[in-house]
């Protein structure tokens, strides 16, 4: 039998945070509650040992473990220690911060002051890691989609990221997820550069910002602190070259090293399979040096290394460490958050991978969620949800006002991320990254092959044809909205007025009334009202109308009442009970 899949709460959990980390809706969950007379909203907490019931009665596949004292501190770094013969390497940099601050432009500013790389044709695809030249020394840029996946990595127990830029933009100061990419790159304990960015616009601040990042814990150098700060504008390409200094001056403070001459491992960062060239992963060699023909073993995949490329896609013979490669030749596909490591022939690859799943299978760790489940799980506890899109557009100019548009939409909680953008007719490329990416195809002015589309409809992938931009606009907007949390909304359906009590116990009262206002229907919550203040809520178990069940009593009808509580409540003749119901409405963008 397949082991459980293990969950850790703390002490007290939202409804909202626990239906997020069982992966149910959270009116599945209120339900629930509601079944075994817990009156519980999204937001209210509730503890362990009811969360584990709770679990239990929904018949999940699921333990729960109790999370120690500040067990989200604590960080598992890579069993691999440093030999004394360890060289330096490349610093692995994170950008992150909060969405529209200029993650994204920053990044391209960088690499386009390194010349020697040049865009592909075609597609721009997002590329999960690559790395630049500066004063001829190398950066290693983990592109993340937000820094949910930097904290999935991490989680997977490797600290791959040296170095976080947190990018703030000076017009408009520290937001909630500036506060949260402090926050995780704190604890994951990640050297932190601030790049005060949007320097050229007018109402930038820097002053404020660093007031602000002070009252976030970081105190900056020129203020007696030791986080170093850097203000750049991504657009003008002002103090970008200062901010890849100080990332060379942080890296060697740090002394940043890794050994060159012992067995090949790494992470994998993302993995797909591509026709024609099957399971593919890019990852990241973290130490020795692994080899084209080499063979590797990845979580329970294994590979003999069939191309080895660099994040370009351009071959390399041999990658060291910091480096991000682009690895052909498993044989099935190996999870992201997956190590690799070096294997010396087939026999060991096979075995290793093998154990690997047999761990899998019985393994104790209380990670044995897949990554795409971490990655949403994580993408909704930072209440960032994304919709991941690819445009194709006729010519660059409706590409860029599409892509300008649909990022107007965003909000703090829901965004539009764009995975790939390209001129043309949407394309089997197009496809693959749709399906790697579970992206949304939208075109605009342009068709599709009827090939492509045949395929699409046989991977389930959706392409969304328009040429009108306010009609993808709104289909966006409803794929936004889908993101959107829901909210719970209470609906009064009657009252009715305490004339007789019959039993009490710890979890249930029988008593009996008069229906005042509305009706009584079954079921419903209710609260008990005494002298006009909430005493406790209930559940109304139980309708009868002249000892018949009945389903629904009217006003000036007199009703017996069978009501489930949550604890004791000593009802007294003249109290007043409120029926309501409680719905979970989706929003609306
Ligand atoms: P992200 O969501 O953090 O990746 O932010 P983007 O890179 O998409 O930038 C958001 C918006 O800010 C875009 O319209 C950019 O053109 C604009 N932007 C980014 N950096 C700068 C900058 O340095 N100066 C100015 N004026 N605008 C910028």
């Amino acid at each position: 039998m397949a082991s459980k899949t293990k969950i850790q709460i703390d002490g007290m959990i939202t409804v909202g945070s626990l239906a997020e980390k069982l992966s149910i809706p959270v009116t599945g969950l209120i339900t629930e509650l509601m079944k075994n007379g817990i009156m519980a909203t999204v937001n209210e907490k509730i503890d362990f040992e009811t969360a584990q019931i709770i679990v239990e009665e929904l018949g999940l596949d699921v333990e729960l473990l109790r999370s120690a004292e500040n067990e989200d501190e604590i960080i598992k770094i890579s069993s691999h220690e440093l030999t004394g013969k360890a060289k330096p390497r490349p610093p692995v940099v994170a950008v992150m911060g909060h969405v529209d601050h200029g993650k994204t432009s920053l990044l391209d500013a960088i690499r386009s002051t390194d010349v020697a790389k040049k865009e592909a044709g075609g597609i721009t695809q997002h590329i999960s890691a690559y790395q630049i030249k500066h004063n001829d020394r190398l950066i290693t840029f983990l592109d993340t989609p937000g820094h949910e996946a930097f904290a999935a990595i991490r989680q997977h127990g490797a600290a791959l990221t040296d170095i976080a830029i947190i990018v703030v933009a000076a017009d408009d100061g520290v937001k909630p997820q500036t506060i949260e990419a402090i926050r995780y790159a704190k604890k994951a304990g990640v050297k932190i550069i601030v790049a005060i960015n949007k320097i050229d616009k007018e109402g930038a601040d820097s002053n404020r910002i660093k007031q602000q990042l002070s009252e976030h814990g970081l105190m900056i150098e020129e203020w007696g602190g030791d986080t170093v700060i850097q203000e750049v504008s991504a657009k003008t390409k002002k103090g970008i070259p200062e901010l890849l200094d100080l990332v060379f001056l942080v890296t060697d403070i740090e002394d940043l090293k890794a050994d060159y001459d012992v067995p090949a491992y790494g992470l994998v960062i993302e993995s797909h399979v591509e026709t024609g060239r099957g399971s593919i992963a890019r990852a990241l060699v973290e130490g020795g040096v692994i080899r084209k023909g080499d063979y590797i073993c990845a979580g329970s995949s294994y590979a003999k290394i069939r191309n080895l490329e660099d994040s370009e896609g351009r071959p390399l013979k041999e990658a060291g460490p910091s480096t991000p490669v682009i690895i052909s030749g498993f044989k099935t596909l190996p999870e992201f958050g997956d190590e690799f490591n070096f294997c010396k022939d087939e026999k060991e690859a096979k075995n290793m991978a093998e154990k690997s799943l047999q761990n899998k299978s019985s393994s104790d760790s209380r990670m044995d969620i897949s990554s795409s489940d971490l990655i949403r799980l994580i993408n909704r506890n930072n209440k960032l949800s994304e919709l991941n899109v690819i445009i194709k557009a006729d010519v660059q100019g409706s590409l860029i006002s599409v892509m300008d548009s649909l990022k107007s939409l965003d909000t703090d909680e829901v965004a539009i991320r764009f995975v790939g953008s390209g001129i043309g007719q949407i394309n089997e490329n197009d496809l693959h990254l749709a399906h790697s990416s579970n992206a949304i195809i939208y075109g605009f002015n342009v068709s599709s092959p009827r090939s492509v589309i045949q395929q699409a409809s046989r991977d389930k992938i959706n392409i969304r044809l328009f040429d009108i931009i306010y009609e993808m606009l709104d289909d966006a907007k409803k794929e936004l909205s889908d993101l959107l949390t829901p909210e719970v909304v209470e609906k009064e359906i009657g009252k009715l007025t305490i004339k007789g009590i019959f039993n009490t116990t710890k979890t249930q009262v029988i008593c009996g009334g008069e229906v005042t206002t509305g009706k009584v229907v079954l079921p419903s919550l209710v609260r008990v009202i005494r002298d006009k203040k909430v005493l406790a809520e209930a559940i109304l178990h139980n309708l009868k109308r002249s000892n018949n069940d009945v389903k629904e009593v009217n006003a000036g009808e007199m009703c017996g009442i069978d009501l489930k509580t949550k604890s004791k409540i000593d009802l007294v003749e003249g109290d007043k009970l409120e029926f309501f119901s409680r719905e979970l409405v989706q929003r609306k963008l």
